[in-house]
């Protein structure tokens, strides 16, 4: 499998940090805890979406593409970033906003919802839960082409075989990591949302033969639904990238258990798991998605899933800057 033959922005100038978190881990009595630190990829704020953009972004340009046209909920990680690439490459965007949360869009709202208007989208329309998103994207490219200018549609998360492609190449970037740190990791723990980043990390993983199981903790749809979705995404990606042979399914392990009430809705859980991180290791997660990935790993480790001594990575994937819009389930309740 080559990922040389793929275009490719670069984003982030480094490698991301891999680094023991000792004082949770000691906390916890688990397992010991390692991060990638993901969140400091490159591109306004970081997050895993930078990885899948230099993919897209890429063929966006190749393809002569003027605007970048995405969806995402209304906090996206994914839109702010995918606007913050249009901006580094002069291009402009578009977004589609599903308020996945009736009248949850607040155009002064906090978090991201501010950075769209600081990165200066060209367009945003907000659309109810359930709307056909891809056509309305299509419907905005083709307002777009009738003004004689060239939009590239990007789905939801970036999750396609192509996006996805940034998290084998993190696979690889992780692998070459540990090798040069002597260091055998013997578990990742990571988000799984649209799927690119869980799919995308399976293939570069299974590619390489790495033998290294991933448990992608689902912040929105049910294991079984998860599962095929994440299975079918990673066999397309790595029939995308030339590779033989596809994954096997149970290599495929998906952790449903976080969900709460819905997608982006609070848990006790999650903001348990934000203090543990702030207060033990000074690192700030998300309520949508890093939150209840934690808290999905924090659960495992209290029910002693993972052997005595196993070394478990959690994969940051960011996604802070949505702190700023729940600041009120967040902190405690002095009250309480
Ligand atoms: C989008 C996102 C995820 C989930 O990644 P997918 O590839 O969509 O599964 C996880 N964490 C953060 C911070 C995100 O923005």
């Amino acid at each position: 499998m080559h990922l040389a033959r793929f275009a490719r922005r670069r984003y982030t100038p480094f490698v991301t940090p891999l680094e023991p978190l000792p004082r949770l881990s000691a906390a916890l009595a688990g397992p010991e805890l390692w991060i990638k630190r993901d969140d400091m990829l490159g591109l306004a704020a970081g997050g895993n979406k930078t990885r899948k953009l230099e993919f897209l972004v890429a063929d966006a340009l190749a393809q002569g593409a003027d605007t970048l046209i995405t969806v995402g909920a209304v906090q996206s990680n994914h839109c702010r970033l995918t606007l913050a690439a249009a901006r580094r490459e002069g291009l402009q965007c578009q977004l589609v906003l599903e308020e996945r949360v009736p009248g949850s869009y607040r155009e002064d709202g906090s978090g991201n919802n501010l950075l769209y208007r600081l990165l200066g989208a060209e367009r945003i329309e907000v659309v109810p839960a359930g709307t056909d998103l891809g056509a309305e994207m299509q419907r905005l490219a083709d307002e777009l082409a009738e003004h004689g200018r060239r939009a590239y549609v990007i789905p939801g998360g970036g999750s396609n075989a192509l996006g996805a492609l940034g998290y084998v190449a993190c696979a690889d970037e992780l692998l070459a990591q540990t090798f040069d740190m002597g260091l055998r990791l013997d578990r990742v723990v990571v988000a799984s949302g649209s799927g690119g980043t869980h799919a995308g990390l399976l293939a570069g993983l299974h590619a390489a033969h790495a033998d290294l199981p991933v448990i992608g903790v689902s912040v929105r749809a049910e294991r079984a639904a998860q599962e095929a979705r994440i299975l079918a995404l990673a066999d397309e990606v790595l029939a995308h990238a030339g590779a033989e042979v596809g994954i096997p399914a149970e290599a495929v392990v998906v952790d449903d258990t976080q969900v709460g009430p819905g997608y982006s809705l609070p848990t006790r859980a999650m903001v348990e798991a934000i203090a543990l991180f702030a207060k033990f290791e000074g690192i700030l997660l998300d309520p949508v998605y890093t939150g209840k990935t934690a808290a999905g790993l924090i659960a495992l480790a209290r029910s002693g899933r993972f052997a005595a001594g196993e070394r478990v990575l959690f994969l940051h994937t960011g996604g802070s800057p949505a702190l700023y819009a729940y600041q009120d389930v967040v902190l405690p309740d002095p009250r309480e």
